[in-house]
């Protein structure tokens, strides 16, 4: 058995249980500094137990065949979101996020500054080389002004590319984080100022005082086409100007440490507090799933009317889902969800192929029409012209949904209309009781509309009686 070289740190570089080597990263590239200087300051503080390192996209991608703690790993530019997550489940945890400036500073700028707003329990890695290295070198947001890049052979002009982004410096506008530096892996007395910055973020973790935010400019030495000596000069002679080393923000002597009682809510807690009342679901193999789709345009109340049924199938302690679809433009878009009603616990909550159809206008029917399974039904408004045939074997009923909710003075119910039309075929097996209570229930807020949606219930129920019949 060899002796252990670094505690905190896998002997060996082993990917997919054959490659064996020292190292995946370039000769001279700064990354392989760093990752020893989180491993020692996470040992020495005692905190390999408790760490879970969100490993990025980008040549970082693979820290989780180094890190001998708890790895994760995020989509790309989504490290804060997934920190996130873990710290608010995990508040033991200390959690690291490991990012280079395309995966944090481009695509994931956002998720970052609203962790840091937030004032997220997580010390943030950020290793800045001005350049995507990863990808073949284009250039990041961190690219000096006038670098050459694969993207920018002319150099980076801040007429059309903008100026280097500083993020500590935007950073430092928010009131939340506790700590922001700038180091650097060039030479060993940055080294040395570089493992205190990183050490100091741990601190911070360790005592539960929030956000820490440490950059380190990094050598490329690959994507600057240059040896390692001269990958490390040009940070020094050329990124210091652009990006200045030091402390930028050390609020960690007056930090408050976070309470256990003051935690943020936990995901668990957190669905909790929200749960609706209706009874869990129960296994019951003798009813036959049944798939749904509502589709129109957005504001007509097909996504409400979808969850006015899903919450019915829940009172009646069927497993159930809603999934909602919507362009850009909710509001006078298109809008559908898929609703699946089941026995048993339900596989995919998409409908490709519903038994029931409900489209409120014209787009939605020509487009869903044809994927109904034989034998299901269709229920479209009387507006809409069937120019398109339904298969054979699907029965289709025109509701005059719209026409109907203005005739009775209530121009926004014709979801409701079509919750009648449902009741009426008896379309979702699901009990009357249970539909009608639903739809109250989405009214809890506004107890006038309850009366007023029941008379129109019966109202149209009368109509459906009288008038509907079977299209084609
Ligand atoms: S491409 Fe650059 S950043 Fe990536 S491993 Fe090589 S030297 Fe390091």
């Amino acid at each position: 058995m060899t002796e252990k070289k670094t505690l905190g740190m896998y002997d060996s570089f082993v990917r997919s249980g054959r490659e064996t080597r020292s190292t995946h990263y370039c000769a001279g590239c700064g990354h392989g500094i760093i990752h020893k200087l989180l491993t020692e300051a996470m040992v020495e503080l005692g905190l390999q137990d408790r760490t879970i390192i969100v490993n990025p996209i980008g040549c970082g991608v693979f820290g989780y065949y180094y890190w001998d703690c708890g790895n994760v790993g995020a989509a790309h530019g989504r490290a804060a979101a997934l920190g996130t997550a873990i710290n608010r489940s995990r508040k033991d945890a200390v959690v690291i996020s490991y990012q280079g400036d395309g995966d944090l500073a481009a695509i994931g700028f956002n998720a970052t500054f609203q962790a840091a707003n937030r004032g997220e329990h997580m010390a943030v890695i950020f290793v800045n080389n001005a350049i995507y290295g990863m990808t073949g070198g284009q250039m990041a947001p961190t690219t000096l002004e006038g670098m050459k890049t694969k993207t920018s052979p002319f150099g980076r002009d801040p007429l059309t590319a903008g100026f280097p982004m500083h993020i500590c410096e935007v950073l430092n506008q928010l009131r939340a984080p506790v700590y922001i530096a700038r180091v650097s892996v060039a030479d060993t007395k940055r080294i040395m100022q570089a493992k205190q910055a990183i050490r100091k973020a741990l601190e911070i973790q360790r005592d539960g005082k929030g956000y820490a935010f440490v950059e380190v400019i990094s050598p490329c030495p690959t994507n600057l086409g240059v040896d390692p000596l001269k990958a490390a000069q040009f940070c020094i002679d050329q990124m210091e100007k652009e990006y200045p080393l030091g402390v930028v923000r050390d609020n960690s002597a007056t930090a408050e440490p976070r309470k256990p009682d003051e935690a943020k809510p936990t995901p668990k807690a957190f669905f909790e507090e929200d749960a609706h009342q209706a009874p869990p679901a129960e296994v019951d193999p003798s009813a036959r799933e049944l798939r749904l789709k509502f589709a129109g345009a957005g504001g007509q109340g097909i996504l409400s009317l979808g969850i006015c049924v899903a919450e019915a199938a829940r009172l009646e302690k069927r497993f159930t889902s809603w999934y909602p679809s919507y362009g850009p433009e909710q509001r006078g878009g298109s809008a559908s969800c898929s609703v699946v009603i089941s026995g048993t616990p339900i596989g995919s909550p998409a409908v490709d192929h519903p038994d029931v159809l409900v489209c409120m206008n014209q787009p939605s029917y020509e487009r869903f029409v044809k994927d109904v399974n034989p034998g299901g039904i269709v229920i479209v408004d009387a507006t809409v012209p069937l120019n398109v045939p339904a298969p054979d074997g699907v029965r289709v009923f025109a509701m005059p949904a719209i026409d109907l909710s203005i005739r009775l003075g209530v121009p926004k119910a014709a979801n409701t209309m079509m919750l009648a039309a449902l009741l009426k075929l008896n379309a979702t097996g699901l009990k009357r009781d249970h539909l009608l209570a639903a739809l109250y229930a989405s009214f809890a807020k506004k107890p006038a509309l309850i009366e007023k949606n029941r008379v129109l219930v019966e109202e149209a129920e009368k109509w459906i009686a009288e008038n509907m019949k079977e299209e084609c």
